[in-house]
Formats: C-alpha cells, structure tokens, sequence
C-alpha cells in the first residue's frame, strides 16, 4: 500500500528536500495534500508532477490562479485558513510540518489529530507550543518525529535511555558564515551575506537564525521540550564542518554521536522509511574527511544570542513565546533592511527589561487563542521599540 503523505510548506527548503525524497520513489507515495504561502508557480509544478490530490494555496490573491492552472488536472484546490480536517477525511501516514515560523502552529495540530506520524521541522511551533502540542500527541497517539538534524541525532542515540544515564548532551553549530569575522565588522552585514550559510541550503529566515545562533538557543529549547532530558545537561560546541550534529556523553565512559552529510534528505527519508536502511543514493561523508573535523568553545561576547539560553528557564513558562515573536519580527526587518544585524538579539535582550515582561513570560499558555495573545504583544512590543 502507497503511503499516504501531506506536506505543510511543500515550497521551502525542507519541503522541497521531503518531495526530493519522494521523487525518487514515486510508487510508494500517495500524495494527499501540498500547501504554500505565496509561491503558487511551484506549488502547481509540484502538483502537476506528483499528482497531488489537494493543494491549498494560503495567500487568497493567488487561489484563482492555482485554480485555473490546475483546471485540467484532479488536484482540488484550497486556499485561506482552511483546517485541514475540511480537505482530508481519511488517516494520513506522515506530515511533514515544514512551514516556517509560528504560521505552522495551527496546520501541525491540525495534522497531528489526522496522522500517524508527523515528521516536524517546524521548530518554532514546537518551543512555542508544546505543552498543547504533548497532549494532542497521546490523545491522537501520533507519533511526532523531529526532522531537525541534531534533533535527529539525539533521538537516534537516545532511544531507551534515561535521564540518569546522560552526563551531557552537546548540540552542535557550525558557527554560520561569520564565525571567523572580525567582530567590528558584524555591524554592517547584509541579508544577502547572513542568508549564505557554509554549509547547509536553507530558507531565509533559519539561514538568518544560524549566522547569529540565534537558532541554537531555538534547539535546546526545542530538545529540552521534545525530550525531557534535564535542561542542564545540554552545552553548545562549535563545529565548523557541521557532520556531527549532537553528541552524547554518558556516565558511563561512553561517547556517542552521529555523523552524516549537510543534507537533510537523510533525516527525512530516515523517518519516512523508518530507518529501515534504505539506499539514499545521497552521498556520504568520505571517511578522510573525518581526519579534518574540529569542536569549539562558542565564544560568548561574539555570539551574544546565546546568552538568551537561560533566560528561557529564568523568567515564566512563556518567555520562548516571546523570544520566537520577537525574532521572527526583527528577521524580517533585517531581511528588508530596516535594522541592522547586531539589532536583532539587542532587541530581544530589551524585551526582557520591558516593564510587562514577567506578566506576559508567566502567563500560562494552554490553547492557541493564549499563544496568540502573548505572541501579539511581543510582536508589538518588538515593533515599537524598532520605530523609537
Ligand atoms: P522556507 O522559508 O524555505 O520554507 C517555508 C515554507 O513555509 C514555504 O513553503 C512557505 O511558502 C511556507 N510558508 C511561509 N510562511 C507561511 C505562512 N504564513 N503560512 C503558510 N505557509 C507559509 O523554510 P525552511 O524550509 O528552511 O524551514 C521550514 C521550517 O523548518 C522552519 O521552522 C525551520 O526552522 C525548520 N528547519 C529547517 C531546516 C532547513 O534545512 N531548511 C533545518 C531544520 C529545521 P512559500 O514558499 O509560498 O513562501
């Protein structure tokens, strides 16, 4: 039997690589549902080359026009905030939640009550929101697999282990494209050099994320969510070459990690073929490689972000609320140009100093409407303190 596949966001980076997965084996994969933001000229190429059933394309200026590039083709067309229980009445086996930015918190719980595995990437609903997101898993019993690679790596290398067992628990960062850059010259960076990442081909605002590690205060929040290890446990090395993505350290002498190429078919494929060693044909590391690959201290005062870490267990249960709206705001700003790149984390550090902060941080966020609300005061808090 074909398995049943929906991809939220199939027009990024990870969607992309998810449907590159799929190409490759087409007679194994029934594709019930693509969806887009804006870019419909993709979504109906993909649509028409994988016969998708459903599509929704969620900027409404663009739904006629998918519609009638798709008239002489089954794909039924969507497009708004349409709940994805409205286009699928049947159980799918794997979502890949790859939309980015907290945008994806509805469609992934939409997709977790209709799936029996979601293969997430969609990092930023899993730390804003995984409180509801725990509860939905075991009432719905889904599976929820994380695509992230270290995220990856960890589950991969702790599958049957305790807390007790684990001394450390390191994520890796590749330190992004200025990681060897004079510090003054951080302040002129422009998007186009902060999105072109070393080592890995990824959407604007991850590439955004990487070249200040902001993105790695964002991991260990999302490990320390996903896998209940203890938040402690949990350091950030510098790896430049980015083939280890997480290593474990046990009490009991042992060192474990896993090694792979920058490229994230091999944790997609890995959870759509439930690591049942299937032949990527994806080319993998040459061992001499390995001769070459170094670990670092980060160097705090030039990566300031990750200092931000423990403030996200120091203040309320919804400071990462907070942290994730407030990014998303200043990255899109950057990206046009209206901050510079130095703006970003200074900004989030002035939002801990706000006068509402700690009421907002503590406020217990336990539906949608609730993150929502903290969501949009952060977003708004962040705005004004751009403006003045
Ligand atoms: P991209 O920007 O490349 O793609 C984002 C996708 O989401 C696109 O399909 C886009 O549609 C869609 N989208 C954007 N905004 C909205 C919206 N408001 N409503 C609905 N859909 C929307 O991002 P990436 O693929 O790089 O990243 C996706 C997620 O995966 C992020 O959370 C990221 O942190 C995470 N991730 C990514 C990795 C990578 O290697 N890229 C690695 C690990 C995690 P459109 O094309 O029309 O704009």
């Amino acid at each position: 039997m074909k398995k049943k596949i929906v991809i939220l966001g199939s027009t990024g980076s990870i969607g992309r690589s998810a449907l590159e997965v799929i190409r490759r084996d087409k007679k194994s994969f029934d594709i019930f549902l693509l969806t887009a933001n804006n870019n419909y000229k993709k979504l109906i190429k993909q649509a028409k080359q994988f016969k998708a059933r459903n599509v929704v394309i969620k900027n409404q200026k663009y739904y006629l026009r998918v519609k009638s590039l798709l008239k002489k083709n089954k794909t039924k067309v969507y497009s708004g905030n349409i709940p994805l229980n409205k286009i699928i009445k049947t159980k799918i086996d794997y979502t890949v939640s790859a939309i980015v930015g907290l945008a994806g918190l509805q469609p992934t719980i939409d997709a977790i009550k209709l799936s029996k595995v979601v293969a997430i990437a969609n990092k930023e609903t899993i730390i804003c929101a995984w409180q509801i997101l725990s509860k939905l898993i075991k009432k719905y019993k889904t599976k929820i697999m994380p695509v992230d690679s270290e995220h990856f790596s960890i589950m991969e290398l702790t599958k049957n282990i305790s807390n007790e067992e684990i001394a450390e628990i390191i994520i890796t960062a590749s330190g992004g494209p200025f990681l060897n850059l004079p510090a003054y010259k951080l302040k002129k960076i422009k998007p186009n050099e902060a999105i072109k990442h070393p080592n890995w081909k990824m959407g604007k605002k991850i590439s955004v994320d990487s070249a200040n590690l902001m993105n790695k205060v964002f991991e260990v929040i999302e490990a320390h969510k996903m896998f209940k290890f203890e938040f402690k446990k949990y350091k950030i090395m510098i790896h430049p070459q980015s083939y280890v993505h997480s290593i474990i350290r046990f009490k009991n002498g042992l060192i474990k990690m896993i090694l792979y190429n920058t490229d994230m078919k091999i944790p997609i494929s890995n959870i759509l073929y439930n690591s049942k060693n299937k032949n990527l044909e994806i080319p993998n590391i040459e061992i001499k490689k390995i001769n070459n690959i170094n670990f670092k201290k980060v160097n705090k005062e030039f990566f300031p972000s990750i200092k931000i870490i423990d403030k996200y267990v120091k203040f309320g249960s919804s400071t990462p609320i907070i942290i994730n709206a407030s990014n998303e705001v200043l990255v899109n700003y950057f990206l046009k140009e209206k901050i510079g790149f130095l703006d970003i984390v200074r900004t989030i550090n002035r939002i801990f100093k706000d006068k509402e902060f700690t009421k907002y941080a503590r406020r217990n966020a336990k539906s949608v409407n609730d993150i929502k609300f903290i969501d949009n005061w952060a977003r708004l808090k962040t705005i004004d303190m751009c403006v003045r």
